[in-house]
């Protein structure tokens, strides 16, 4: 009986060590990572090729090629989707913002990681940005080359996304974007490359901080509204309104902007030439759907980098249009559909995109 009691004293004894073992455990930031697809769950049946499958691996895989991670935070994964993020669609930007928004408001999450392909990345981490109510650090993350491949970045992408995520200082920075040591603002990031893994850029502002194998730092705060002071929110929204681009170039055509009113659009965004031009036919043609169908049209640019500005070469109250600032097509949208879900004057879009 004695020993039997020994025994049992020093089985409490090694539960109590346990639990101070996983109370410690528990001090670590709690990380969620919530996986979307794209190429960072890609594989390929070739370590050299650079041909496969975007989103082939789970959450739970890509979290067991990191090592180390546990170290870094309390991880643990939620698949979301498993997509190749051309694939990307308003439903699942819906459903991903509203679960990051109900695991920010517990306090037992610190911080998000996003797990995503990289070509619509720049989208989905715009939109989160606009319409996530928290302080707490969202991180995006993907890889440009598949988890099969010779020097595959994803786990490092991966392993630096968490750092960003369960880091105080990343706070009040919003969504952010962090591939290749970097970490750029949702809003001011671009693919600027199709294959390379330096391709995520910030080519107006610049990066927002570095990230090595962990350890980072912040170089600026992003200027405009997101989060807490964005005055978006998806609460009870199950659609957005539609918005097409239009891809401006030299003669084109000017029946364009009728074909997409007809089609359904309520926005449509000019990836203009140059300072957002486009010919005069389509220019008249954009006055008339703003005139006959309440359509809004935004002059965004067709050039990688600069701004779109107003009264440049024509006076915009004139033809009813918005400029974008310094905001590309595809994130011009986005902030097009979100002003669309409320009745607002061209006064008041123009304002959101001189702050958005
Ligand atoms: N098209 C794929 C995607 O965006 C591949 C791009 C990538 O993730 O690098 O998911």
């Amino acid at each position: 009986m004695k020993f039997l009691n020994i025994k049992m004293m020093a089985f409490l004894i090694a539960v109590t060590i346990t639990a101070i073992g996983s109370a410690q455990d528990t001090d670590l930031p709690n990380v969620k990572i919530l996986a979307t697809g794209g190429t960072i769950a890609g594989s390929a049946s070739s370590a050299t090729s650079g041909s496969y499958a975007a989103g082939q691996v789970g959450i739970q895989t890509m979290i067991n090629a990191v090592p180390g991670i546990e170290k870094l935070a309390d991880v643990s994964g939620e698949q979301v989707a498993n997509v190749g993020s051309q694939d990307m669609t308003i439903e699942i930007w819906l459903k991903l913002a509203n679960r990051i928004n109900e695991l920010l408001a517990s306090d037992d999450v610190d911080g998000i990681v996003v797990t995503h392909g990289t070509d619509t990345q720049e989208e989905t981490a715009y939109f989160l940005s606009l319409v996530v109510k928290s302080d707490k650090p969202v991180v995006t993350t993907g890889s440009m080359r598949s988890s099969t491949s010779i020097s595959a970045e994803g786990p490092l992408n991966l392993y630096n996304a968490v750092a960003i995520a369960s880091n105080p200082e990343a706070r009040g920075k919003g969504v952010m974007v962090s591939l290749n040591d970097q970490i750029h603002a949702a809003r001011d990031v671009s693919k600027m490359n199709t294959t390379n893994v330096n391709s995520f850029q910030s080519p107006i502002k610049g990066m927002l901080g570095g990230v090595f194998y962990g350890r980072l730092g912040f170089f600026r705060t992003p200027n405009t509204k997101f989060g807490n002071t964005s005055k978006f929110s998806i609460m009870g929204v199950e659609a957005l309104p539609r918005v097409d681009i239009i891809y401006a170039y030299a003669d084109m055509s000017p029946d364009l902007i009728d074909m997409h009113v007809k089609a359904g659009a309520k926005g449509i965004v000019i990836a203009g030439v140059g300072n957002g031009n486009m010919t005069d036919a389509i220019l008249n043609a954009a006055k008339k759907a703003y005139e006959d169908h309440g359509v809004i049209v935004v002059r965004s640019t067709r050039v990688a980098t600069g701004w779109v500005l107003r009264d440049n070469e024509f006076k915009d109250d004139d033809y009813h249009t918005i400029v974008s600032n310094d905001l590309n097509p595809a994130k011009s949208r986005i902030l097009l559909m979100l002003s669309l879900l409320k009745e607002r004057s061209l006064f008041e879009i123009q304002d959101v995109f001189y702050n958005y």
